[in-house]
């Protein structure tokens, strides 16, 4: 076998990249390090994916399929004796169906490329996340990503209506579903959707997309004790009828890095709270909307829900809310940070935070903790700076701080990132024997020779 030259023969000169060329890219668009492989290679359509598959296959060569290495987990690193499967030439939008309201796309294609499909035609594809413009929808799909927009429409997975995947043997399942109901037997798609490349290889997708809505009305609430944020996210949903489209929280520490220099953002309410909001509802009718939103906040002022709220009074103050929470760079400038994704119940959170930010005193002597994250999902956002020199040192002892106070309630290591090598010693928090053995089950089915993303996930 010559892996290179066979390859070649399939996918013409140009579909292939040799060791070399491959270490002349990065590893991840946040990353410094370079992408290693024995070859990458760039199919142009399903049939190209199925032919390397089925050769693969043939010849036991481990397969990475990447995206636009965008991830955070390290869910698609290679080593030098795999080969890079790259859908970086299937970037086809293939059709915006504005009736069925779905969108066919090739896997390759950007997030960003998909929502300005959807909006050229009046629709929305509600899923957002900051690599937008680097992450590819079968990536968001095999991760199942999550973003902004959770609370309203869900995560990746109840964006997609069908897809085609390409077995390990190079099998082509087509289960282009364009139906929001279809019960007919098994929903074979969410073999693939989450389960971050390991069990087939998403070439093409049928995406849900909903009407644009068309107003935005923000808020940024400050509250003196957190019992107060779940009351008053209670009274937003059930005052915002159905157009509550964003619920996140910052505890002070990170309100404080981003709303103080060097950080250009200026605070929009005093920094002496120990908890903020940002809410944010979508609808469709600029005075009624808004009417509405502004009588929910001002109830909720009056119930004592919040202690003190600015209003965004124009689309540059939705821009600059927005900005204060994305943020997330400044935690870079005090060094280099462990990041979590962690899931729990909103009724945990308050005692879990004091008890992690102890656990890590004793671990690690004084640190820096820094809480944001999607709130209204039970999703918590944790990053801790560390000196780069001693970041090798100290990460596993801030997993275990982390990790081990979530295990109490079955909380999750990963809310929305997913398991890739990182997390992979940790599962065990979130998942019983059970439902790993079941996993294994699954893979070994699909993949028995093990071949689609080794050593991944579990
Ligand atoms: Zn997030």
């Amino acid at each position: 076998m010559n892996l290179i030259d066979d390859l070649r023969a399939m996918l013409g000169a140009d579909g292939v990249l040799d060791a070399d060329e491959v270490a002349g890219r990065q590893a991840g668009i946040w990353r410094a390090d370079r992408l290693m492989a024995r070859a990458l290679a760039r199919p142009r359509s399903t049939a190209e994916v199925a032919a390397v598959l089925r050769y693969c296959h043939a010849h036991r060569q481990p397969v990475v399929t990447h995206g636009g290495l965008t991830g955070l987990v390290h869910g698609a690193d290679t080593t030098a004796d795999q080969l890079i499967l790259s859908l970086e030439r299937m970037r086809t939008i293939e059709r915006v169906d504005p009736v069925q309201r779905v969108a066919h796309a090739q896997a390759g294609a950007t997030l960003q490329a998909v929502q300005e499909a959807a909006e050229a035609h009046g629709l929305s594809f509600p899923l957002d996340l900051g690599g937008r413009g680097s992450a590819t929808i079968g990536g968001n799909a095999s991760t199942n990503a999550g973003g902004n927009r959770v609370i309203r429409y869900g995560m990746t997975r109840d964006m997609v209506l069908g897809l085609e995947a390409v077995l390990a043997d190079g099998t082509v399942v087509s289960s282009l579903n364009a139906l929001i109901k279809n019960n007919a037997g098994y929903d074979l798609k969410q073999l693939f959707i989450g389960t971050e490349g390991t069990l087939g290889i998403i070439t093409r997708l049928v995406l849900r997309l909903r009407e644009k809505p068309t107003t935005t009305n923000m808020a940024f609430a400050a509250f003196d004790s957190f019992d107060r944020i779940p009351a008053f996210l209670k009274h937003m949903d059930r005052r915002l009828g159905g157009t509550l489209s964003a619920f996140e929280v910052m505890w002070r520490s990170f309100y404080l890095l981003v709303t103080t220099p060097p950080a250009k953002g200026k605070p929009p309410v005093g920094q002496n709270h120990p908890y903020y909001v940002l809410v944010e509802s979508q609808g469709s009718d600029r005075e009624l909307d808004t009417r509405r939103f502004n009588a929910a906040m001002e109830t909720a002022l009056e119930e004592g829900l919040i202690a003190d709220a600015a209003i965004a009074q124009s689309d540059a103050d939705c821009h600059d809310f927005w900005s204060l929470r994305d943020d997330v760079g400044q935690i870079m400038v005090q060094g280099t940070p462990a990041i979590f994704d962690i899931s729990l119940p909103i009724a945990e959170m308050e005692r879990y935070t004091r008890d992690l930010d102890a656990a890590m005193t004793a671990a690690i002597g004084a640190h820096h903790l820094y809480i944001f994250g999607h709130l209204g999902d039970g999703n918590l956002h944790l990053a801790v700076p560390t000196p780069p020199a001693d970041h090798a040192a100290l990460r596993p002892k801030i997993e275990e701080a982390v990790y081990r106070g979530l295990a109490a309630f079955r909380g999750s290591v990963s809310a929305e990132h997913g398991i890739g090598l990182e997390k992979k010693p940790w599962l065990s928090i979130s998942r019983s024997p059970e439902e790993i053995a079941l996993m294994r089950t699954i893979k070994a089915a699909l993949d028995p020779q093990g071949l689609l993303n080794p050593g991944k996930v579990f």
